[in-house]
């Protein structure tokens, strides 16, 4: 019997080991990553679709490490949210992207800024305070920050996130729905809960051109959306088909690679400057 045990573990260990060591290797990196410049946020710009100006950015979290180069968001992330560093990584990339967004609009260009939250932040009752004192510390109105939650992040405790969802958007502070349509019960939280903006998820988006039924699906999210007065951004917009497309159905702010890449922020100095010139 013992044989066979150490059989199975000799079996089914090392594999097991190696993922949970490099995570934690990983995570420790994270730690220091944290402290040490390593992390930095790039922006994609929102587009309105009509006049293809620059409405908004998203503010996305890179990491470069010193020795495996890019990791992907996808990659660490998850990590951040179970080990407690989302924290003080959402006041990283907050406070980072206020201080940019407060320079492009003393430029004059009133844009928007976008940044994402955990399920965890929906449960942090320091969260709108820390809120607040972001914005005061870079002199940016409340209305110019949308901060992104998910469904699930909602979902995963529906009563605390209502609570720190209406106490965000007391301050002026704008809520999006991210990824839209990939969780559940969308519809009965849409009617209950007091958002401003719905952002159709990318695998809707993006095969609108080919697929009939993805075509429906966005047609009617978007229609539905403005009716009950959201915002509509239409995320991974690849083409411009879609954006003829999406045109036609209403007033819809564009996200995706052909109406821009994530870049660094002079790249979105640039671009304003060139929309304020054109
Ligand atoms: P998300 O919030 O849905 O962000 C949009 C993702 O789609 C970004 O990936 C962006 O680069 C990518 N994208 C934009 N346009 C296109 C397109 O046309 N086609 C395709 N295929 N992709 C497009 P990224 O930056 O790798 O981020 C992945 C996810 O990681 C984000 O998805 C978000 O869930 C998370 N994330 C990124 N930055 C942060 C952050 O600062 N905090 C938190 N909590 N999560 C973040
Ligand atoms: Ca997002
Ligand atoms: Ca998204
Ligand atoms: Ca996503």
């Amino acid at each position: 019997h013992a044989k066979l045990e150490r059989d199975r573990i000799s079996t089914y260990a090392p594999e097991f080991d190696i993922n949970t060591v490099e995570r934690l290797r990983l995570l420790a990196d994270l730690r220091t990553a944290l402290d040490s410049d390593q992390l930095h946020v790039v922006y994609q710009p929102q587009v309105d679709l009509h006049d293809l100006h620059t409405v908004g950015v998203e503010a996305l979290v890179r990491w470069e490490h010193p020795e495996r180069g890019l990791v992907p968001p996808d990659e660490f992330i998850p990590l951040a949210e179970n080990s407690g560093l989302i924290f003080p990584l959402t006041a990283l990339v907050l406070d980072t992207a206020l201080e940019e967004l407060a320079r492009w609009r003393a430029a004059g260009d009133e844009i928007r800024l976008a940044v994402n939250l955990s399920a965890r932040h929906l449960s942090d009752s320091a969260l709108p305070s820390q809120v607040a004192a972001a914005l005061a510390r870079h002199d940016v109105p409340s209305s110019a920050l949308v901060l992104e939650v998910t469904e699930t992040g909602i979902l995963s405790d529906p009563a605390r996130a209502d609570l720190v969802i209406r106490e965000v958007r007391e301050l002026g502070v704008e809520i999006a729905i991210d990824d839209y349509g990939t969780g559940n019960a969308s519809l009965s939280y849409l009617k209950r809960l007091e958002i401003d903006e719905l952002k159709v998820d990318r695998s809707f988006v993006s095969s609108i051109g080919d697929d009939r039924h993805d075509l429906i699906i966005v047609r009617s999210t978007v229609a539905l959306a403005l009716a009950l007065g959201l915002r509509v951004v239409a995320e991974g917009i690849e083409d411009d088909a879609t954006v003829e497309t999406l045109r036609g159905l209403g007033r819809v702010i564009g996200q995706g690679y052909h109406l821009g890449r994530p870049g660094a922020p002079e790249e979105i100095s640039a671009r304003l400057a060139r929309e304020r010139t054109a």
